[in-house]
């Protein structure tokens, strides 16, 4: 089995330079070049992320690997070719896309994710689940950040590879992303096992920032100390990155990212209209019952304060309301 992997392996490294050695020297990568310069996707980064080009072909990787002897069945377990319904025959699964490698913690290729140039559905499309691209498994970037993961003592958590990139160019080297929005128990063993901080970094939009709220509390749950990061409405950390530079970018987004409790509290204000008394009672009632969770008496007592000042309450009157409805501890 792990000669198997090995294998696949091979596989993969040869396919990023060959996408690669298309996106940088033919005729047939030069809308890819174009999207990516459009993108502020330069030299560095393209090198860095080892990013490529699949051209518009059906036969293009199939017949390279085939003439170098590559095992057809082989290449269509590996998710690098796919195999034909009617008469089961391999070709390029992935065409006419940017191709982002996605490697292991080794820094070994093990599959990719592949960007359509500009609209069109998918997306993004990545490599078949199998024994070696096991997406639960998989923190994109984590090989490249984990030296400044260690060092600063921090993870930078991103929804998507765009954003890891765009932000490594931006100065943020400690970042990765996970392919898909819920974070696995074992992503979140590998984020542990390397620092002790994440700052949550996602899209601006609903499932952002619902993905936020979730992987928050899992890795809060895993004992670690979270961040999450204020991102505009309507941006991800790459658009924002783009349309307002590196500087406000390491200012107003990562340096002023709010507390675990912070966050949550700006969460439950969204969508509700702090006019109403009724919607005001309930907001209050919701962060009291995140208060009462908390295991210290010294930071209860800080957000309460915090709560009493926003809305002019009785401070007295929270912690009576703490205590009585939420069984606080003392
Ligand atoms: P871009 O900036 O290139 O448009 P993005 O990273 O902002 O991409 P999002 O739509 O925010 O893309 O999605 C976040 C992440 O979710 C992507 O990076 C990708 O990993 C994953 N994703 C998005 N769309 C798809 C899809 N159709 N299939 C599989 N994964 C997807
Ligand atoms: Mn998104
Ligand atoms: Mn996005
Ligand atoms: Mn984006």
């Amino acid at each position: 089995e792990k000669k198997r992997e090995k294998y696949w392996m091979g596989a993969h490294e040869l396919t990023v330079k060959l996408y690669q050695h298309v996106l940088l020297n033919t005729e047939e990568g030069k809308e890819a070049r174009e999207y990516l310069e459009n993108r502020g996707f330069d030299q560095n980064m393209i090198e860095r992320f080892q990013l490529g080009f699949a051209p518009d072909s059906w036969d293009f990787l199939t017949s390279f690997l085939m003439r170098r002897n590559y095992d057809m069945d082989e290449m269509m377990e590996a998710g690098l070719l796919a195999r034909r319904e009617f008469d089961k025959k391999p070709f390029d699964r992935f065409r006419n896309r940017v191709m982002f490698p996605v490697w292991n913690r080794d820094g070994k290729a093990i599959g990719f994710t592949g960007r359509i140039l500009g609209e069109g559905n998918p997306k993004y499309m990545n490599s078949p689940e199998s024994s070696l691209f096991n997406k639960s498994r998989i923190l994109y970037g984590f090989h490249l950040a984990r030296p400044s993961i260690r060092k600063k003592n921090e993870a930078v958590l991103f929804e998507g590879n765009a954003d890891v990139i765009s932000s490594w160019r931006a100065g943020i080297d400690n970042g990765i992303a996970a392919m898909g929005t819920a974070l696995t128990d074992r992503q979140v063993k590998m984020i542990k096992r390397n620092a002790d901080k994440v700052l949550l970094c996602y899209d601006a939009d609903d499932a952002g920032q619902n993905a936020a709220y979730k992987n928050a509390e899992l890795l809060e749950k895993a004992g670690m100390t979270v961040r999450v990061a204020k991102m505009e409405e309507g941006l991800d950390p790459d658009d924002f990155i783009r349309q307002k530079g590196a500087e406000r970018f390491r200012n107003e987004v990562i340096d002023s990212s709010l507390t675990y409790m912070g966050f949550k509290f700006r969460f439950f204000r969204k969508g509700i209209n702090l006019q109403d008394e009724g919607n005001r009672i309930e907001y209050v009632e919701k962060v009291l019952q995140e208060i009462s969770k908390l295991p210290r008496a010294v930071e209860r007592d800080h957000y309460i304060r915090q709560l009493a000042d926003e809305f002019n309450l009785s401070l007295d009157a929270l912690k009576q309301e703490l205590i009585q409805n939420f069984k606080a501890r003392k």
